[in-house]
């Protein structure tokens, strides 16, 4: 169809589609090439055709990836996300070894020792960098990559999104090649939402907790899956896709809020036994998560068949002020360093005093914001600047911290925290 003209027909009478025979009054849109016709619905479903042809046939090259040894992902991580040493190191190493795999399973060797897939759990307050490790890791891959909402998500016949919708999406951003969508990562974000909502088993049916889990279960073991290309159950005839989820490596994050309760509990129990000199004494009350064990998500409502396969798992610290501080300046995005850019581009050179780098970290904490909140603290700080600036033809500003206050103290903080 390279010949296309691209003309569209007006006037001609008697002027068919060249491929399913409609006249052009039946059709929305015919287009003219050197010798024959097409249809908007014939276009259609020859791209649906063409995807999926392009799909089964495209070569998946794991030669042209320059794989980086686990302390070279950790650098590469360490410029965009701050502390986080021990989630940073567990998702260095699951990623290198699922490379590992994927060139193994590309060899094909039958007497090989056959490496399993290691899907990760990370365990974090919202606002950490979970989604911000994963979002980096997929930067430095060539790999597909997608981020899920597991809240979506709901047992196949219930309002929400079926389960296989994440493989759509992961075709999608795959081009539809499938072989290619077969090696990517998934991120499903809020895995904590599909815990088991009580252990009582209720008349209802549990259709966006224990329901999902089940279902997420096949994915994460690997098996093939029928993927329906366009998502949704909007299209019920489209051809299915199968995919074959054993080489997909699966990122789940969640905040488990109230998990340290969990961790407490079994913590003390194991004290008490023959353990308690070992263990007692060496206990960070502060920081439970860093005990965090697969029973504890067992005891929050993850099934154990979804626990065992996600083996490596993984904590991100709360953000204490100094990480605070840090995640302002030093990141090669910083905030700081984009609002440097936005005026740079104006010619004009911004600079920050200390003093206030200080004060937003401190507005962050004392309104309990997060790093999230950075952000929106500078944004009511620079925006009148930002408005006002590039008309006048001044080449510098500074903020001090008297500027700072006046524009944060005219700001209602406590309607960012409500967000
Ligand atoms: P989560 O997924 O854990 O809820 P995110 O990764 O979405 O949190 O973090 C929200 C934002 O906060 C990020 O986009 C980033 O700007 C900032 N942030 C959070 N943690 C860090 C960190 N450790 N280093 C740098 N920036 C961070």
């Amino acid at each position: 169809m390279r010949s296309l003209s691209g003309i569209l027909l007006k006037s001609k009478k008697m002027d068919r589609c060249s491929f399913c025979g409609r006249e052009k009054k039946d059709t929305s849109l015919l287009i003219a090439g050197i010798s024959a016709h097409i249809c908007d619905r014939c276009i259609e479903q020859a791209y649906i055709i063409a995807q999926e042809e392009i799909g089964k046939k495209g070569e998946f090259d794991l030669k042209g990836i320059k794989l980086l040894k686990p302390k070279e992902m950790k650098s590469f991580l360490d410029l965009y996300v701050i502390g986080q040493e021990e989630a940073k190191k567990y998702l260095a190493v699951a990623v290198y070894n699922h490379y590992k795999r994927l060139i193994q399973t590309s060899v094909k060797d039958e007497k090989d020792v056959e490496i399993e897939k290691s899907n990760i759990i990370l365990v974090g307050e919202t606002g950490t960098g979970k989604t911000l490790l994963a979002r980096t890791i997929a930067k430095m891959l060539h790999v597909p990559f997608t981020i899920v909402d597991a809240t979506i998500l709901t047992e196949a016949g219930y309002v929400g999104e079926d389960i296989e919708s994440i493989l759509t999406r992961l075709l999608q951003v795959a081009d539809y090649n499938v072989e290619a969508a077969e090696k990517g990562i998934v991120f499903i974000d809020e895995i904590d939402k599909i815990a088991r909502k009580g252990d009582n088993p209720s008349i209802t049916r549990d259709v966006s907790g224990e329901g999902v889990q089940q279902g997420l279960l096949k994915l994460l073991e690997g098996s093939i899956v029928n993927v329906p290309p366009q998502g949704g159950r909007k299209h019920p005839d489209q051809k299915m896709i199968p995919v074959n989820t054993k080489n997909i490596l699966f990122i789940c994050g969640g905040a488990f809020d109230g998990i340290e309760k969990k961790i407490a509990q079994r913590l003390n129990t194991q004290v008490v036994g023959y353990k308690a000199d070992k263990s007692k004494g060496q206990i960070d009350q502060k920081n439970l998560l860093q005990y965090i064990a697969p029973q504890d998500l067992k005891a929050y409502g993850l099934i154990p068949e979804i626990i065992g396969r996600l083996p490596i798992l993984s904590f991100l610290m709360p953000l204490d002020r100094d990480t605070l501080r840090r995640i302002l300046t030093e990141p090669k995005n910083a905030i700081t360093r984009q609002y440097e850019k936005l005026f740079e581009m104006d010619n004009i050179h911004l600079t920050w005093d200390e003093n206030v780098l200080e004060y937003i970290v401190d507005k962050a904490i004392e309104f309990k914001l997060g790093a999230r909140g950075l952000r929106s603290i500078c944004e009511i700080i620079m925006i009148d600047a930002m408005y006002e600036l590039p008309s006048k033809n001044e080449k510098e500003i500074s903020i001090g911290i008297s500027y700072a206050k006046e524009k944060l103290e005219k700001a209602d903080l406590k309607r960012l925290k409500a967000a």
